[in-house]
């Protein structure tokens, strides 16, 4: 199994629960109730249990996270011996998360696994088990709290049939809205043909498709300065749509509703290039479909963590305001602390506006027609 990073520990500096708890005291001091008028769906945060099994003892072998809680509060993600990540209970505890989104306004939240527990490179079986328990537990959470959770599931994709086997126990069983998958599933970009089972099943199922890039380079290179986080991120997200449309995904799949990470890594700004390329030589490019990527620009969604407001503008000129759901990549540090803040700030915004990008658009995408009501409560 690969490992997607370099063993890191978080770094210092503000992180969602500092925020939330410096935001709740303002609040406080200034007695506002709630600063926001607008419904807030968050579409891109992770969780994960507070334990699971030794998967090294239960599977045998390989390298699999496991959690190492080094006090109350806190626990180290653990491969190998080393380090993964520093998390805290806000990864956990449904609690936390509420009273964090509490402080930030944040209405619900749409709940993925952390990508580094894919595990496409492990025995289908084992990571058919260990996504059934991950889904498991996410409906568990979900169920705990449906006004304020929307889950999404996690599939064993080097495996079609049992993905597919998965996907509909998640959407049948589980109630959960969709799946979140990676940028790739070990060497596939998401047109390989193998996958297509999957697509037809979600189309059936009418299950949404979040894809998040993981599995980044890391090596050589792009070793230092947090290189595959900054750079490689945003390479893999653009891969994976170039292959989707590319590969003709879009086109034999016209009913299949897919997202992508923040912002859509680089692709809204070297679409043109792409388009261009597209055109100029067809004989590498248009091999499996005649539309080059502009004619899909409407089929694609887009989360709208971008971290600068200029560029958020460039998003909604190229992208569409229909086509952009607030993504914060809660709770870890690379994400919007304040979840939406951006866009409620922005002075360019109107109400209408804002309100499609903040929640709106999430309604859609998710079929969450009935939170509206949850909103009048309020
Ligand atoms: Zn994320």
């Amino acid at each position: 199994m690969k490992d997607d990073s370099k063993p890191a520990t978080s770094a210092p500096g503000l992180n969602h629960a500092e925020v939330a708890i410096a935001t709740q005291a303002e609040k406080d001091r200034k007695g506002i109730e709630r600063n926001t008028k607008f419904l807030k769906i968050d579409m891109h945060t992770h969780i994960l249990p507070k334990h699971w099994p030794d998967l090294k003892k239960k599977y045998g072998y390989g390298s699999w996270i496991q959690l190492d809680h080094i006090e109350p509060g806190k626990a180290n993600m653990m491969m190998d011996g080393k380090n993964f990540r520093t998390i805290e209970c806000n990864c956990w505890s449904s609690e936390q998360r509420i009273k964090e989104c509490n402080a930030t306004d944040v209405d619900v939240q749409v709940l993925s696994t952390v990508p580094v527990m894919f595990n496409y490179a492990a025995r289908p079986e084992h990571t058919l088990d260990l996504s059934r328990y991950l889904n498991d537990h996410i409906a568990q959470v979900v169920a705990e709290d449906p006004k304020r959770f929307v889950g999404l599931g996690t599939l064993p994709m080097q495996a079609p049939e049992l993905a597919v086997q998965e996907l509909k126990r998640c959407r049948e069983e589980l109630g959960l809205a969709g799946i979140q998958i990676g940028s790739h599933i070990n060497d596939w970009n998401l047109d390989a043909p193998e996958l297509d089972p999957i697509w037809a099943a979600c189309e059936e199922t009418n299950a949404v498709v979040f894809v998040h890039p993981w599995d980044m380079d890391n090596k050589g290179r792009m070793e230092k300065y947090w290189f595959p986080w900054l750079v490689g991120m945003p390479c893999e997200t653009t891969i994976s749509i170039c292959a989707m449309v590319m590969g003709g995904v879009l086109e034999r799949f016209p009913k299949l509703k897919v997202s992508f990470a923040h912002g859509g890594g680089s692709f809204p700004a070297t679409v043109g290039r792409i388009q261009h390329g597209f055109e100029v030589r067809p004989d590498l490019c248009a091999t499996r479909t005649k539309n080059g990527p502009m004619t899909y620009l409407n089929r694609i969604f887009v989360d709208s963590l971008v971290h600068d407001e200029e560029t958020l503008e460039f998003l909604i000129k190229k992208m569409g305001i229909d086509n952009i759901m607030l993504g914060s990549d809660y709770p870890f540090p690379l994400g919007e602390l304040h979840p939406g803040k951006m866009i409620e700030e922005a002075r360019w915004l109107t109400d209408e506006e804002k309100t499609k990008l903040l929640s709106g658009n999430a309604i859609k995408f998710l079929g969450l027609e009935h939170l509206d009501n949850t909103m009048d409560e309020k």
